[in-house]
C-alpha cells in the first residue's frame, strides 16, 4: 500500500491562529468576525505566493493514469452544516443543484442541532451524500489523545447509524494517525493550501493519497479540499465575486487536478431572505457551477466523496 503525504499536528505551529481558536468560545460572535478579518488581512501579503495557489501542490501520483472515462479533471461538491439555519437550507441546495445535474455531499453536527433523520434520507434517496462533520464544534478534539478515543467511539456510533463512509473535522483541525481510530472511508479535513485556517499547514497536493501510519494497519482516503471555503472569501475577505474560485478551478483544470469545494448552507442567503451579517447570496454558488458547466462541459469528473474515496482506493491497489 502506498503511503503519502501528511500533515500531522505540529503543536509549535501556528501559534497565533491556535490561540485565537482556543479563547474564540469567549468572544462575541461579531468580535471574532472583526478579529478573523483582522487575521487575514495581516496574513494575506505574505501568503501570496502560496494562495489561492500553491504551484508546488502539483504532486502526480505515481503511476497515474488519469480520471475515470479520460476526463480532464474531477469535481466534488461538498458542504458543512454548522448550525440549525444551514440545517434549513439544506433543501434549497438540493434543489438548486438537482436542478443543474450536479451531486454533492451535506456533513452535519450530531450533537450540535438536531439532524433530521427524514432530511438525511432524502438527500442520499436524491443521491446526494451524507458525512459526519464532528461531533460537536468546538476546537477540543486533538487537545488529547483521550479526549479524541471519547469522541471517536460516539462519532463511530453515529457513522454506523448515519450509514457513512465520511468525515470531516470541525475548523480543520486534525491529526491523521489519530482519525485512523475512527471506520470510514474517507477523510475530509485537510487542504492543499489555506494559511488563513487555524491549523493552517496544508498537504500540499492537489490529489487525493492514501493514510496508512499508525500501528492498527487500519487506511482510509484523504480528501483535501482545493478551493477557497466561502466563509473566507466572502464574509472574511468580503469578496463580491467569485473571480478567486474560477482563478483555482482553472489551474486545477489546467493540471488535471481534483477541485473540491467546501461551502456552508448557514452563510448562503437565498431568495428573499433577510440578509444576515455573515451571509452571501447563494446566487455566487450557482454562479460557480454555471461557470464550470459552461466553461467545462463534459471535461470534468463529477464525484461523490465516497465515489472519489472508492476510485483512489482502487487506483492506489492496481497500482502497487
Ligand atoms: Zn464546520
Amino acid at each position: 500500500m502506498r503511503s503519502a503525504p501528511c500533515a500531522f499536528v505540529d503543536p509549535m505551529l501556528n501559534y497565533q491562529n491556535r490561540i485565537f481558536y482556543l479563547i474564540k468560545p469567549l468572544i462575541p460572535r461579531r468580535l471574532q468576525l472583526f478579529l478573523r478579518r483582522k487575521l487575514v488581512q495581516w496574513k494575506l501579503p505574505t501568503v501570496r505566493q502560496i494562495w489561492p495557489i500553491n504551484e508546488k501542490a502539483v504532486r502526480y501520483p505515481e503511476g497515474w493514469a488519469g480520471w475515470p472515462d479520460g476526463k480532464r479533471f474531477a469535481l466534488v461538491l461538498t458542504h458543512d452544516v454548522e448550525l440549525a439555519r444551514g440545517h434549513e437550507r439544506c433543501r434549497d441546495i438540493m434543489a438548486l443543484e438537482k436542478q443543474m445535474g450536479f451531486r454533492s455531499s451535506f456533513n452535519f453536527v450530531p450533537e450540535r442541532y438536531d439532524v433530521s433523520a427524514e432530511l438525511r434520507n432524502e438527500l442520499t434517496r436524491n443521491g446526494f451524500e451524507v458525512g459526519v462533520h464532528g461531533l460537536y464544534h468546538d476546537g477540543k478534539y486533538y487537545t488529547s489523545r483521550k479526549v479524541f478515543q471519547k469522541r471517536a467511539v460516539k462519532i463511530n456510533q453515529y457513522l454506523q447509524e448515519w450509514e457513512c463512509v465520511g468525515f470531516r473535522s470541525p475548523s480543520m483541525l486534525c491529526n491523521l494517525e489519530w482519525i485512523l481510530d475512527l471506520n470510514m472511508e474517507y477523510d475530509s479535513s485537510t487542504f492543499d493550501t489555506d494559511p488563513f485556517e487555524p491549523q493552517s499547514e496544508g498537504t500540499g497536493t492537489i490529489f487525493p493519497f492514501i493514510v496508512n501510519s499508525g500501528p492498527s494497519r487500519k487506511t482510509y482516503v484523504e480528501l483535501p479540499y482545493t478551493l477557497v471555503q466561502d466563509f473566507t472569501l466572502f464574509i472574511l475577505m468580503k469578496e463580491k465575486n467569485i473571480d478567486i474560485w474560477k482563478k483555482k478551478l482553472d489551474w486545477i483544470a489546467e493540471k488535471g487536478g481534483m477541485a473540491l469545494i467546501i461551502t456552508h448552507p448557514d452563510y448562503m442567503r437565498f431568495n428573499g431572505e433577510k440578509q444576515g451579517f455573515e451571509e452571501y447570496p447563494a446566487g455566487y454558488y450557482r454562479a460557480f457551477l454555471e461557470y464550470i458547466q459552461e466553461r467545462y462541459a463534459g471535461q470534468y469528473w463529477q464525484a461523490l466523496p465516497r465515489d472519489m474515496a472508492g476510485f483512489w482506493r482502487k487506483f492506489t491497489t492496481d497500482s502497487a
